[in-house]
């Protein structure tokens, strides 16, 4: 790997990229799970786009040239980089000073927004009118670009059906389904699937992760999701022992693991309780750790109101009061004598 390559890093990246530096379109939608490295991709791809070495532009960046190097240092005066403030600092993409809507977020108090906000976007149409400081190309890379609200959207929209000579879009998207028809209709789609499952097991073993398949069975594949449980404290030996613990009803391990977390960590057990129930293997925790469930009509109501949760994860939530109420409904939905399951899903309402 060369300083200042952004795919390098992540070496399943490689096939998609030589996929990506053949699309000759003007906008790309880089698209696929979370967790993959669509930023990083999509940041390879601009880095190709705008690479100076002999034949760049029809194959991956050579990681060395003074352009390369420029979106390396994240300095480069021809690439705009939009990404929610609140994700900037999980993407290593801070300080840069220049793009997207930082002198708006500065101004207020508010927490990091979560949304390319329509400031920004219309920034990204004004950076695309003026001529390339270095002669090749301009780049602007969205990320994530179902995090556009409709008025955003529609201001991108006019310039992606009529863009300036030199203009180049790279948005990544997790939800394509999320993003307006026409913004997807104008753009060159390039998925971005799971990882092959050697390369991302050697990788997370490379960064550290202990008992690293384990993890990221759990995250479903998805290796920089797996890398950030593990930095959070979420290891292979919690991980393994989340069922039992809950089937006894014991919230005390749980306190410091985020709400979201945890609501996600309970739908992955119920998948795999209606799984082993039917005699099949768990998918996301290991085999032997997950029982059968004595009333899946329970484990099916428990599930529905995690959904429901699930939608609400920039809830509020009262941290401490949440975690135990979803330990008890777990507890209630696995366990192995007949209760209800309506005493779990009322302290759910009752800790909202
Ligand atoms: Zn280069």
């Amino acid at each position: 790997m060369v300083a200042g390559d952004a795919a390098g890093a992540l070496p399943w990246l490689e096939e998609p990229l030589r996929r990506g530096v053949s699309i000759r379109s003007h906008a790309v939608l880089v698209h696929g799970p979370d967790g993959v490295g669509q930023f990083e991709l999509a940041l390879a791809l601009a880095q190709a786009w705008l690479c100076e070495a002999e034949g760049a532009a029809t194959r991956r960046p050579c990681g060395a040239c003074a352009s390369c190097r420029l979106v390396g240092a994240h300095s480069h005066p021809d690439l705009l980089v939009l990404v929610p403030e609140a994700l900037r600092e999980a993407l290593g993409w801070e300080t840069a000073g220049t793009e997207g809507d930082e002198p708006v977020e500065k101004a207020s108090k508010a927490k990091p927004s979560r949304d390319i906000r329509v400031e920004a976007v219309r920034q990204a149409v004004a950076f695309v009118q003026t001529t390339a400081a270095r002669g090749r190309a301009k780049a602007v890379l969205l990320h994530p670009a179902e995090r556009m609200n409709p008025i955003a959207a529609n201001t991108l929209l006019k310039t992606l059906e009529e863009p300036p000579g030199a203009a180049r879009f790279l948005l990544s998207c997790a939800a394509p389904e999320a993003l307006l028809p026409t913004i997807r209709s104008r753009c060159q789609s390039l998925l971005l699937g799971v990882p092959p499952y050697g390369l991302a097991v050697a990788w997370l073993a490379a960064q550290g992760v202990a008992e690293p398949a384990v993890l990221l069975a759990a995250c479903g594949g998805q290796p920089l999701q797996a890398r950030q449980w593990w930095e959070e404290g979420i290891d292979a030996q919690a991980w393994r022992q989340l069922p039992a613990l809950l089937a006894r009803g014991e919230a005390g391990p749980l306190a410091a693991w985020p709400v979201p977390r945890l609501v996600e960590a309970m739908q992955k057990l119920c998948h795999d309780v209606f799984s082993v129930s039917a005699g099949a293997v768990p998918r996301y925790f290991p085999e032997g750790s997950v029982k059968g469930a004595a009333d899946l009509v329970r484990v099916a109501d428990w599930s529905r109101e995690l959904a429901r949760l699930a939608r609400d994860a920039e809830h509020p939530w009262s941290a401490g009061l949440m975690v135990e109420a979803l330990v008890e409904s777990a507890r209630n939905a696995l366990a192995r004598s007949r209760r209800g399951v309506r005493a779990a899903v009322n302290s759910l309402h009752s800790a909202r």
